[in-house]
């Protein structure tokens, strides 16, 4: 074998961690609705949302991630802490990755896996939805919702049962703005449904198990695979930058008349909409990757629904906690 120069593999180095992401697309996305809705959000709710989730059971480790001491401004760390409460949920999922019998107590306490999402079984015939009933329930996300919108709404719940609704308010209502949270398509394939879009692969039929990529993957990463970060930027730069970019394209002022704080059902509704329309497009072909075009569209609509989310959510705090917390 050939001698490989300083260079040569220097480079060979880097490819290999760029083709890693430094950051899973749970993160990016949940991550981006926590900073818009931060945006929306008043001095006094952003103050509440944040002394209430420093109150968290400590078991949960939600009141951990809070540095109250650094180099950043105290905006910042507290903005960098809500944004990080929005991938909560799927923190303590992995809490059973790591060994340790505390560990599995907290996840076995914590991690709710059909929390994420709400699927309507249906249907698609001739290009048009076909709703179907008699499937088991799809997931709990929209009545856990209206749940935690009633435990933070209810002046007798304890501050630390509300951190831990603030922190599934956040996570679930960014999972259901995903389309494929809210879908399990009926085919002759998948009689059951096709659990959000998992069972429909887009790599070709005898790829080893290990290289399969399908549709629910191609919907939840796609952010961090069509906005690459630049060398040398850090995560909140990179989130920030992409976050700005999402507001521009879908200002506040455009989705406004749409917010519809509270009607859960309807935010799961709109989202299952572009199921039929958008994600299971004529063009769209099983094993085979989306097109370009197909991609660009997908893209659009990712952001339209991150901000739509991250809208929906800030608005929904402030409505709860823009109060003094003496005038309670
Ligand atoms: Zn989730």
């Amino acid at each position: 074998m050939k001698k490989l120069s300083k260079k040569v593999i220097y480079v060979l180095i880097s490819a290999i961690l760029l083709a890693v992401p430094a950051f899973a697309w749970d993160d990016v996305g949940h991550k981006i609705t926590g900073y818009i809705a931060w945006q929306r959000m008043s001095p006094q709710a952003r103050e509440n949302v944040i002394r209430i989730l420093r109150t968290a059971p400590e078991d949960s480790t939600l009141g951990i991630y809070y540095q109250p001491y650094g180099v950043e401004s105290d905006d910042v760390r507290k903005l960098e802490y809500f944004m990080l409460v929005a991938t909560w949920a799927d923190i303590v999922r992995d809490f059973g990755a790591e060994s340790g019998f505390r560990n599995e107590v907290r996840q076995r306490k914590y991690h709710r896996s059909n929390w994420h999402y709400d699927d309507i079984f249906w249907k698609q015939v001739d290009g048009k939805v076909e709703l179907l009933t008699g499937f088991p329930e799809g997931g709990q996300g929209v009545p856990k919702l209206k749940e935690f919108d009633a435990v933070l709404r209810n002046p007798s719940s304890r501050s630390s049962e509300k951190a831990i609704a603030i922190a599934w308010l956040m996570h679930i209502g960014g999972d259901l703005h995903q389309p494929l949270h809210t879908s399990g398509r009926v085919t002759d394939k998948e009689p059951k449904g096709d659990q959000g879009g998992n069972l429909f692969q887009l790599t070709p039929e005898g790829t080893p198990r290990a290289q399969q990529v399908n549709l629910h993957w191609f919907w939840d990463s796609i952010v961090n695979r069509n906005v690459s970060i630049k060398p040398g930027m850090c995560e909140r730069d990179y989130l920030e930058s992409v976050a700005k970019k999402m507001i521009k394209a879908n200002p506040f002022s455009s989705l406004q008349a749409g917010l519809k704080l509270g009607q859960y059902d309807e935010w799961q509704k709109e989202s299952f909409a572009y199921d039929n329309t958008v994600v299971f497009s004529p063009d769209l072909k099983r094993n085979q990757m989306p097109s370009k075009q197909y991609t660009k569209k997908a893209f659009k609509l990712a952001e339209r629904q991150l901000a739509m989310a991250g809208y929906r959510l800030g608005e929904t705090l402030n409505a709860i906690f823009n109060v003094s917390p003496t005038a309670k």
